[in-house]
């Protein structure tokens, strides 16, 4: 037995590489990450290749080990180098991802040291950090002191922690599931709906309220909802309007919904995925009015503070429904300390083992400042009058409702022809070509192009080339 155990000890310390080893693959690795940086300036936005990624499939997982620069081959050709760029200021499509240096950093530090995040216990300092990430961002957003929440692995699961929250905040239980209504736009994110059916509530009728010309929910559309589910018997329970959306960045009138809420008493849960982080900037708290009435809110990191892809947060004012929705007591765990005044982590989402996920996001703001990000919000808002003063100098262009936030949607006329093919056309050529990476939604049923503005690193050079590589494929196309 001794003897098997001194082999397998031997064998098994390959995984722990020393100092010497370590410092080859530190040093490959930096060259990696330097390489990919130096040449974000020119790099594509996206390729398109047959069958992406593919390529990976003939490098199996092997027995024994591959030398590390293969792999950083394998990663540049297979994975970095096809498909959206994550990180370049030129993709302007969906809701751009950016990925801070510090913020990567931040994740390669937590990852290293594995702190447990989960259990103030266990990890103290880390989940310190991550409820003062969480206390900071509240503050930001007006919600009252004390008000506190979850950083979740993005939107979606935040949306499903604030629904669960909400669920609990209202006492129901699975029989009052079809009678529990919840409101949206029709404009709202399909996560919402998502989060409702893995959270059991399939059942839960969604009423869909139709849009203004700016596509914002109408309150008297909302409020004639409310009431016609009064008078059918059923139980309005949750209003979740969007403050940004994702198609056009239209803020639901977040006043209105907070009166409508208090009136009716519905537990409102805002969705600022993309939006809520303009609150940063003066220009953006006018127009996000109301969110700090929210009873719960999302907020992406990964989108608005430009942290790796990875972090969506959940606020709430009221932390005894978050915590009675997901705390848990076993054998195995300590009993927490009475008077702990530091909410855990594992009471307040569903994830258990957790890394130090809030140092993605505390390490590039205490080490840049909150002024850099109001700087870089305030500059995307501004990028997005601008372009939109552009567009609607452009010949052909139908410009589309002026932006609310940072997303343009927008399409190009034809004098004949079909409008939605001509766009289409636009936009892979586009796509074939690399350079900007845009993308399309149908709004009133027609193709419209759209143009997001939120990467870290898009800059006015970006959004310039953006517009006349536009300009130039419709006058090609026409
Ligand atoms: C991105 C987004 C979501 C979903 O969030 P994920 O982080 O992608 O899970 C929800 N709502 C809006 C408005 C969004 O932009």
């Amino acid at each position: 037995m001794l003897d098997r155990l001194k082999k397998l000890e031997a064998q098994s310390r390959q995984l722990d590489p020393g100092v010497e080893a370590r410092a080859g693959l530190w040093e490959a690795a930096h060259g990696y990450a330097e390489g990919f940086l130096q040449a974000l300036p020119e790099a594509p936005a996206f390729v398109q290749k047959d069958r992406p990624g593919a390529g990976l499939a003939d490098f199996p997982i092997p027995e024994e080990g591959r030398p590390f620069p293969r792999l950083l081959d394998l990663l540049a050709e297979h994975v970095d180098g096809v498909g959206a760029h994550g990180a370049s200021g030129r993709h302007l499509a969906f809701i751009p991802p950016s990925s801070l240096f510090a913020g990567a950093l931040g994740d390669l530090l937590a990852a290293l040291t594995n702190r447990y995040a989960a259990y103030f216990f266990a990890g103290p300092g880390a989940v310190r950090m991550e409820n003062q990430v969480l206390g900071w961002l509240a503050r930001e957003l007006g919600l009252p002191e004390g008000s506190s929440g979850n950083l979740a692995a993005g939107g979606s699961m935040a949306h499903l922690i604030g629904i669960c929250t909400a669920r609990e905040a209202a006492s129901l239980k699975a029989v009052d599931y079809a009678r529990a209504c919840v409101y949206l736009s029709e404009q709202a994110h399909h996560c919402i709906v998502k989060a409702l059916r893995v959270a059991g509530m399939g059942e839960a009728p969604v009423r869909e309220i139709p849009t203004d010309a700016d596509y914002r929910l109408r309150p008297e559309a909302l409020e004639a909802a409310i009431q016609a589910d009064l008078r059918a018997g059923l139980r309005p329970w949750l209003l979740v309007p969007t403050a940004g959306t994702t198609n056009t960045g239209a803020v639901d009138p977040l006043e209105a919904c907070a009166d409508l809420a208090g009136r009716y008493g519905l537990w409102m849960h805002t969705d600022g995925a993309y939006g809520a982080s303009f609150a940063l900037t003066d220009q953006g708290r006018a127009a996000l009015r109301g969110l700090e009435r929210s009873d719960s809110l999302v907020l992406d990191p990964h989108k608005g503070l430009f942290a790796p892809l990875g972090l969506g947060a959940l606020l709430t004012r009221h932390l005894e429904p978050l915590r009675k929705a997901h705390a848990f007591q076993a054998d195995y765990l300590p009993s927490p300390p009475e008077d702990l005044e530091e909410l855990s982590p594992s009471e307040t989402t569903l994830e258990f083992s957790k890394h130090a996920r809030a140092l993605r996001l505390w390490l590039p703001l205490q080490l840049h400042g909150v002024a850099a990000f109001r700087a870089a919000l305030e500059e995307k808002l501004l990028l997005a009058r601008y372009a939109y003063d552009r567009l609607r100098e452009m010949p052909g262009v139908e410009p589309g409702p002026a932006p609310q936030l940072s997303v343009l949607a927008f399409r190009f006329l034809l004098r004949s022809g079909d409008p939605d093919a001509f766009n289409q056309a636009i936009l892979q050529r586009l796509t074939a070509e690399g350079r900007v990476f845009l993308s399309g939604t149908k709004l009133n049923g027609t193709f419209h192009l759209r143009l997001a503005i939120l990467a870290a690193r898009t800059h006015r050079a970006d959004v310039d080339e953006a517009l006349e590589r536009l300009q130039k494929a419709a006058a090609d196309l026409a």
